[in-house]
């Protein structure tokens, strides 16, 4: 058990404060020996991803705060040969500023690259959890207090355990058992627009079955016309769509890697 983070996508709108914040707590501040100074540019110890799925005028936002995982077998850990990266026991994982040479194997090592190169000091830097902090008497970090939205949660495991249950962790094939969870995360998404030329109008109500390696997803459109699957895994898709007094219409092939806008799609009568 020991120190986790929860993070709720859904919660998340991007205001990018955890991030300032982070840059606010850190940057000038020399929080030896849990960290030194992080240099104004180049570095984010909490960096807010902005994802960007489909295309104008089906197009989704979500963010992701990330930040080092203070994974449970931590390969930057095993990586440093000079043991300055330790594992506490409540399960931060910090840079000795002191130990640290500056070589760069951390770096190379860890697979979500959240560790930096500080030039000028010499040393590598990361996320401490804000120990500093948490060392003398506060609650949070301080990416975690300046949420306006209560997206990143922190505190001990056993008492995350409901947010914790159902969430996935980034990554997790890298097997190092990253501490840090992420709820909600949207999968990708297929949609697209039914329309009648003739008519020059919108298709309602037509059902819209969409398949992939033997599963099946079936919706309807609505009064705009539009149909949406949503939370899609990756793969390759096929959709077949029947509305009353059209020809059914197959789209094939359909490559969903960050989700796919099939845009306006006409229907023939029958
Ligand atoms: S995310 Fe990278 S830097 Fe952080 S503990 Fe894991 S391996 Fe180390
Ligand atoms: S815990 Fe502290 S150091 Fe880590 S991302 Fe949040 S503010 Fe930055
Ligand atoms: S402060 Fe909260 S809402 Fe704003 S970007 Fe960070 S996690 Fe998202």
């Amino acid at each position: 058990m020991g120190k986790a983070f929860v993070i709720d996508a859904a919660r998340c709108n991007g205001c990018y404060n955890c991030q300032l914040a982070c840059k606010d707590e850190h940057v000038g501040n020399d929080w030896t020996p849990y960290a030194k100074p992080q240099p104004e540019v180049g570095q984010f110890w909490l960096r807010v991803e902005e994802h960007v799925q489909g295309t104008t005028p089906k197009v989704k936002i979500h963010y992701l705060p990330r930040l080092c995982n203070h994974c449970e077998k931590a390969a930057c850990i095993a990586a440093c040969p000079q043991g300055a990266i330790l594992r506490r026991e409540d399960g931060l994982t910090l840079i000795d500023p002191e130990k640290c040479t500056g070589c760069g194997e951390c770096v190379e090592a860890c697979p979500y690259g959240v560790i930096y190169q500080n030039a000028e000091l010499g040393i590598a830097q990361k996320c401490t959890g804000c120990a500093h902090l948490l060392d003398h008497g506060a609650k949070m970090p301080r990416c975690v207090e300046a949420c306006p939205t209560e997206a990143i949660l922190f505190g001990e495991e056993e008492d995350l355990i409901d947010e914790i249950r159902g969430a996935e962790v980034w990554r997790p094939e890298t097997g190092l058992g990253p501490r840090v969870w992420y709820r909600n995360v949207p999968g990708t998404f297929i949609a697209g627009t039914l329309f009648d030329p003739e008519a020059r109008e919108v298709v309602e109500g037509a059902r819209c079955l969409l398949s992939n390696g033997g599963k099946n997803w079936e919706t309807a459109t609505d009064s705009f016309g539009d149909f949406w699957f949503r939370d899609l895994p990756a793969g390759i898709y096929e959709l077949l769509i029947h509305a009353k007094g059209y020809a059914y219409k197959r789209v094939e092939k359909i490559r969903n890697e960050n989700s796919v806008n099939l845009g306006d799609i006409p229907m023939e009568r029958e």
